[in-house]
């Protein structure tokens, strides 16, 4: 029997200390947070059989709550203000597509890796954001615990909220480990998830370019 680790942990802005308290990195958690973090792994330690005190395990807890926080640090990041910093007025209105973003992140249902790319678009309608900024934008949502479908739809509509393109396209493709890994044990196996608003849904030939653009 194990006594039940009572501070919080994750809150959902995965904060449980006061806003002065709280590090001005995202890669870090608070100090409350970090050391319930690492009792927790303690706990889980000991529940899989092993001797939280030999040697090679004494750190452990400490590594993996460090390393916990920077794989959630999209909880402590706004995706929306992230992207309002680099909006332009511009009239280029033919589809811009940054392809191959590369993400990495965690399925909530068994918080095992899944990663691939992401292949983000859109049509500008008198704004346009930098470009880095996309792939950030997505980044920001995949260091969180995610399923893939909510993730493709999070990026596509912050983009939309922000910029009011004429439409967004965004696709992602990833290998999840909790296929691979553990149950069905299915290595090869690619999920593809697309998430369409504004022309990319009404316009056949829109939505068609986006996706032969990303094939090539
Ligand atoms: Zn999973």
């Amino acid at each position: 029997m194990h006594t039940p680790i009572k501070t919080p942990l994750f809150t959902g802005r995965g904060t449980c200390c006061d806003d002065d308290e709280y590090p001005l990195d995202p890669q870090e958690l608070c100090p409350e947070a970090h050391a319930a973090l690492s009792a927790s792994v303690s706990t889980m330690l000991e529940s899989v059989g092993e001797d939280p005190m030999r040697e090679g395990l004494l750190k452990t807890p400490e590594r993996v709550a460090r390393s916990l926080a920077f794989l959630t640090r999209g909880y402590r990041q706004d995706p929306e203000e992230m992207l309002k910093k680099a909006v332009f007025t511009e009239s280029y209105d033919e589809m811009v597509l940054v392809r191959d973003i590369d993400i990495f992140s965690m399925c909530e249902h068994h918080m095992l890796p899944f990663f691939g790319k992401a292949h983000v678009a859109y049509i500008p309608d008198g704004k346009i954001v930098g470009l880095s900024k996309l792939a950030r934008v997505v980044e920001v949502f995949a260091r969180r615990l995610q399923v893939q479908e909510r993730l493709t739809q999070q990026i596509r509509d912050a983009i939309q909220d922000v910029l009011n393109p004429k439409g967004v396209g965004v696709v992602i493709e990833a290998k999840h480990m909790c296929m691979v890994m553990r149950g069905v044990e299915k290595l090869n196996s690619v999920t593809t998830t697309s998430a369409m608003s504004g022309q990319f849904i009404t316009s056949e030939s829109t939505r068609g370019e986006f996706l032969r653009l990303i094939r090539q």
